[in-house]
């Protein structure tokens, strides 16, 4: 399943709707995602983002997100969806009887920031209710509508 957001943009007229994820019957999507979830794991264990990462990832409270999501170009404002790759840091405490679970940070690790419109490496993921227009440029796009396919 996948999660769709429809966009407009209330000064150009711009009307887009944009698909996130797999559908349920799309099992390439989800092998892909595995696929390059194991590999940034390995090149996290590997260091080749540093030794911080390394020893966060040698804790096995590192989550892995490879999954489609929408992003934007801070350059020309192209907006696109595509893979990125993100990692998030997990532990829990003890406090007395219970146990809080706390999410350190959210690192996004990009492996391709290039844009495929403007060619400048400034592609970057964006938050779906903070969207510029990427027609006029002028305003931000407003979320009419969003919700899930499969
Ligand atoms: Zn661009
Ligand atoms: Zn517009």
């Amino acid at each position: 399943m996948g999660q769709f957001y429809h966009y407009k943009c209330n000064h150009c007229g711009y009307d887009q709707k944009y698909q996130i994820g797999g559908g349920f019957f799309t099992k390439e999507h989800w092998n892909e995602t595995d696929k390059l979830r194991i590999q940034l794991k390995n090149e996290l264990l590997n260091g080749e983002y540093g030794s911080v990462f390394q020893t966060l990832a040698q804790t096995g409270n590192l989550e892995y997100d490879c999954d489609t999501a929408l992003y934007q170009c801070r350059t020309c404002r192209a907006l696109t969806v595509r893979r990125g790759k993100r990692v998030e840091y997990r532990y829990s405490q003890q406090y007395g009887q219970s146990i809080l679970e706390s999410s350190v940070f959210d690192f996004s690790v990009e492996f391709d920031k290039h844009c495929t419109q403007c060619g400048i490496e400034q592609m970057e993921q964006v938050d779906i209710n903070t969207v510029i227009c990427p027609q006029c440029k002028e305003r931000l796009l407003e979320l009419v509508n969003y919700g899930w396919w499969d």
